[in-house]
């Protein structure tokens, strides 16, 4: 591990909402509750370092310090796709697995980009267990990062995520593994790592409002301007929670005030998989997201979509500097595709690209059809396409995948304050340094 000498002001928090700066241990910003805060960088000039992973952007990373890793965005030109769309710049953002093309992102999607400057962050600010809930890959990428640094990771995960939960090398005892017995809803695994958080003092993740994961999502924006020397027309991603559309938007506000770019911000195109579209519906109506009415409902559309990566009943679409305002700024628009145009698209790029990509990043290629069929995407604009991850195929042809093993199973009727008290024992704690004992 590399650090460099700790620089006082590597950044200051500044809050979406009131514009107010703030010192790098808040949270959040109190006038302003619910607002983003970003980071404002003492470094205002963009300038990649020529190593090769996601810390040859680290002056735009929370982190002071950094790891040798093969973690890192890979972007190209594609021909194939672009031909058959009919576009003439095509940029491909490939956030997985497939080293043929560079890319070795040890968890095969783009939070792999996420989980080390978290954690590094973390550390730096003296902090050694974390907890977050996932719907699958970002536990994953969590696990491996956890495991690299021996840092304890708390992950909470819907019984019917479990499946999602391996790794191309053994875990640590630093992961631990809480499943959620009987669910596959990702707000309610929300909900009981918020409860564990609070009960047993595990510093919580932050999820969108973790800076250090936006920013590292945002790094493929950074690449693509590495690559092409501009910044993209046009952005096109699958979102869940939106965290990386927000982070694109930032990344390219920050090239901007680089003052060495077009001032145009790229337009963000982003889509779901119907029939669970709570960002496209608020968006194409403007009518607010109510993750709690008709939970039950809400349930059965997400068991019905083949992307379920992207199953957030609760994403920060209203909050300052969230989702909506990203839509506003880039003058965005939103996608549903449904589960037969993402297995469509998905063949159609592994036709032409020559790579298998997950449902998550065939919504996106399915969107991007859909834009340029309909002219919204011009022949001559550039575009980025966010393939954010491309599952375990490729990976399961190079390792052996090993299943993470729960450390913690809890039944559904016991995610209350009260249910989760019969566990005080296992997460009984010692300070915050080492974490927790078992
Ligand atoms: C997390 C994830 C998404 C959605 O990302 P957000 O910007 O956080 O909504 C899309 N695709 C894959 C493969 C993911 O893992």
């Amino acid at each position: 591990m590399s650090s460099q000498a700790p620089s006082a002001q590597k950044y200051v928090l500044c809050c979406a909402g009131c514009g107010k700066k703030l010192s790098p241990a808040t949270d959040r910003c109190p006038d302003c509750s619910d607002a983003l805060l970003r980071t404002n960088y003492a470094t205002k000039v963009f300038s990649p370092t020529d190593r090769r992973d996601v810390f040859r952007y680290l002056d735009w990373l929370p982190p002071e310090g950094s790891l040798e890793t093969t973690v890192g965005p890979v972007v190209y030109r594609s021909e194939a796709l672009a031909t058959r769309l009919d576009l003439s710049r095509l940029y491909v953002g490939f956030n997985g697995y497939a080293p043929e093309i560079g890319a070795r992102n040890p968890t095969g999607s783009f939070k792999d980009f996420e989980a080390l400057p978290t954690l590094l962050r973390f550390r730096e600010q003296g902090k050694e267990a974390i907890i977050l809930a996932s719907a699958g890959n970002t536990a994953r990428a969590f696990a491996y990062a956890a495991t690299i640094l021996g840092f304890t990771a708390c992950l909470v995960v819907p019984e019917a995520m479990l499946h999602k939960l391996w790794l191309p090398r053994k875990t640590s005892d630093a992961v631990r593994l809480v499943v959620l017995e009987r669910s596959a809803d990702y707000a309610e695994a929300i909900r009981l790592a918020s409860l564990l958080s609070e009960r047993f003092g595990i510093p919580a993740e932050g999820g969108a409002r973790n800076v250090a994961r936006r920013d590292g999502m945002g790094t493929v924006v950074l690449e693509h301007v590495r690559v092409t020397g501009h910044l993209p027309n046009h952005y096109v991603q699958a979102v869940g929670s939106g965290t990386g559309a927000i982070a694109a938007w930032e990344a390219s506000m920050r090239l901007i005030a680089s003052g060495a770019y077009a001032a145009a911000l790229p337009k963000l195109h982003l889509v779901q998989n119907a029939p669970f579209t709570p960002i496209h519906d608020a968006w194409t109506t403007g009518r607010p997201i109510r993750p709690d009415e008709d939970v039950s409902g809400q349930l059965d559309r997400i068991r019905a979509i083949d992307a379920d990566v992207l199953a957030n009943r609760n994403p920060p679409f209203t909050v300052a500097g969230g989702v909506r305002d990203a839509l506003r700024a880039t003058d965005g628009c939103t996608y549903a595709v449904t589960n037969a145009e993402i297995a469509s698209a998905q063949e159609l790029f592994a036709d032409a690209e020559k790579l298998p990509i997950s449902p998550e990043a065939g919504a996106a290629v399915a969107a991007l059809r859909q834009a340029a069929l309909a002219g919204r995407i011009r022949r001559d604009e550039s575009v980025l396409l966010n393939v954010t991850g491309n599952n375990d195929a490729l990976l399961r042809r190079d390792y052996e995948l090993h299943p993470v093993t729960p450390w913690l199973r809890i039944p559904p009727g016991e995610v209350s304050r009260r249910g989760i008290g019969r566990w005080a024992d296992r997460f009984e704690r010692q300070g915050t340094q080492p974490g927790w004992q078992d």
